[in-house]
């Protein structure tokens, strides 16, 4: 009889978080003198320079198209054409990634679209624990 061991998820990010649950969210920290966000905790704030400590918080799962760009070529074994984009989630935390879309001439800037957390391609980390990645979905307002 053989007995495994649940490993827990890898955060395939530094922005990624796993919980206990393993359930996984983005991470974001806020400047409290001017509201700035960044996806990782910095020395100063960008925006305004205070050296006041950032403060973490759990980031939306939802956003807006930013910008995006159909790609047509990638490295050997990665499937195109593919869309990648730029997400501004509702909290003004910015990602870049990919959007899984089935007609590549419907995105546009504005376009709602929600986080899916995903195995980032099925690799594992040497101690065989699987990785957490994200992309993007249209948001139709049918999701929970
Ligand atoms: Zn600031």
């Amino acid at each position: 009889m053989t007995t495994s061991v649940a490993v827990s998820p890898r955060p395939a990010t530094g922005f990624i978080r796993v919980g206990e649950d393993a359930k996984p969210w983005i991470t974001g920290f806020r400047c409290m003198d001017c509201g700035a966000v960044a996806t990782e905790q910095t020395l100063a704030c960008r925006r305004c320079t205070s050296r006041s400590p950032l403060q973490e918080f759990r980031a939306s799962a939802r956003g807006r198209v930013y910008s995006w760009t159909v790609v047509q070529r990638s490295y050997p074994g990665i499937a195109v054409p593919f869309v990648s984009v730029i997400v501004e989630l509702e909290d003004h935390l910015t990602l870049k990634g990919t959007l899984r879309v089935a007609d590549h001439d419907s995105v546009h800037s504005g376009m709602p679209v929600r986080l899916v957390f995903d195995d980032a391609g099925g690799a594992l980390d040497p101690e065989g624990a699987p990785y957490v990645g994200y992309h993007f979905v249209p948001f139709t307002g049918d999701e929970k």
